[in-house]
């Protein structure tokens, strides 16, 4: 093995190959450089070259494996009294400073961050799984250091749940292009018109509409930073939100019912959330048995199909008139949850009925779901939001 001369892989690297050895049971490359003192050191931080050196020291240094073996590099190097940045250590051009991995190691473990789960990774090359994931968010970092969000004409506000229930990423989308533009730690106000103000006046001027949800630090942070931009809620929220009053008249219906009617009523939760072309035979039974016997379940349902037309419009004149004829007969019902859901309507009529304008939605977000599952599965310890962000972003940037 010995007589396999490796310096000319190590040539860009201002340092002498003094040894090369095998350690057969573990596996291991040892190389031994020691510094070449036909260079004067160059300062790692500033790069003036030095003339003074303080000290020599020595660490392990990670490269590529050769062959089945795990490449060790026991660099010897020099402490130099910099003039500009006092005692650093020399650049001997296999590193970045302070990594203990050579750059093209850490070349090889962004492309197989891209196919492979960091875990993965780090079991492949023989490195802790903190060490992959910090030169993978180190690259990533740098690749979206300087971000450029084009000139968007619409865009889509919405979140992301990363673990069920709590903490929320909001994410921001270029409705045109489909590019993931920005994401945000939470969806509070302040974080989202930290997005805005990246934007330049021009690209501001440019943002004609925004799709969202009912969600008030969404409104508030548009309001105020984009205030000639159309929001445009959700159809899909709106829907999911009358969902939530369907539930709500269920369990009322429920607990007012007679004996026999509760066994009618019983876990028919889902069913009557399904859309009714959706439904099964047996389905279809169960609910024919609670309209027969329940007046405010049979209307809600009624008003359930006929609230999904109001997207059918495409003249806001109509849109509106619809909307005005679904809110009467919902407060005609006498159902009192339905009254609450017609004072949000009417709270939220403007950005409802602009959707004849821009007829765009959040849906496209929706549809992240799926691959940020399978993100969560590749990329492992997400307790690290920053890291995350960087990571779906990159999924929905190589699209
Ligand atoms: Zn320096």
């Amino acid at each position: 093995m010995s007589e396999v001369n490796i310096t000319p892989l190590l040539f860009n690297c201002q340092s002498k190959v003094v040894d090369q050895y095998v350690v057969l049971d573990k596996k291991v490359l040892n190389v031994v450089l020691m510094p070449d003192e036909r260079y004067a050191p160059i300062c790692s931080r500033c790069r003036t070259i030095c003339k003074k050196v303080h000290s020599y020291t020595d660490r392990d240094i990670r490269d590529l494996n050769v062959f089945e073996y795990r490449t060790n590099i026991v660099c010897c190097y020099r402490k130099v009294r910099c003039p500009k940045c006092g005692i650093t250590v020399e650049d001997i051009g296999l590193t970045e400073p302070g990594v203990r991995i050579t750059k093209r190691l850490a070349e090889y473990i962004v492309i197989l961050c891209h196919f492979m789960a960091i875990t993965d990774v780090a079991r492949h090359l023989g490195l802790d799984w903190k060490t992959v994931k910090e030169v993978h968010k180190k690259y990533l970092l740098y690749k979206f250091s300087n971000e450029n969000f084009g000139k968007p004409r619409v865009l889509v506000v919405d979140e992301i749940a990363i673990h069920k229930g709590h903490k929320y990423l909001t994410v921001i989308i270029d409705w045109d292009t489909k590019k993931v533009l920005w994401m945000g730690k939470d969806r509070r106000v302040d974080s989202i018109k930290r997005f805005y103000n990246l934007l330049s006046d021009e690209q501001k001027k440019g943002i004609e509409a925004i799709a969202m949800d009912m969600w008030k630090p969404f409104i508030k942070a548009t309001l105020d930073c984009l205030p000639n931009a159309c929001i445009v809620f959700d159809q899909f929220h709106i829907l999911n939100t009358f969902g939530k009053i369907i539930d709500k008249i269920r369990v009322a219906e429920y607990m007012a019912a007679s004996k026999e009617d509760k066994e009618i009523i019983k876990g028919s939760r889902f069913l009557l959330l399904k859309n009714s072309e959706n439904l099964q035979d047996e389905e279809k039974s169960k609910l024919n048995k609670i309209l027969a016997i329940n007046k405010n379940i049979t209307t809600t349902l009624i008003l359930k199909d006929l609230l999904k037309k109001l997207w059918s419009h495409r003249h806001t004149d109509k849109a509106k008139e619809f909307l005005e004829y679904w809110c009467q007969l919902a407060i005609d019902s006498g159902i009192k949850y339905l009254k609450s859901f017609v004072k949000m309507l009417k709270k939220h009529a403007h950005g409802i009925l602009s959707h004849c304008k821009y007829p765009i939605h959040t849906s496209i977000i929706e549809g992240f779901n799926n691959k940020i599952k399978v993100i969560k599965r590749k990329a492992y310890g997400f307790n690290d939001i920053e890291y995350f962000i960087l990571v779906v972003k990159e999924a929905f940037f190589s699209n």
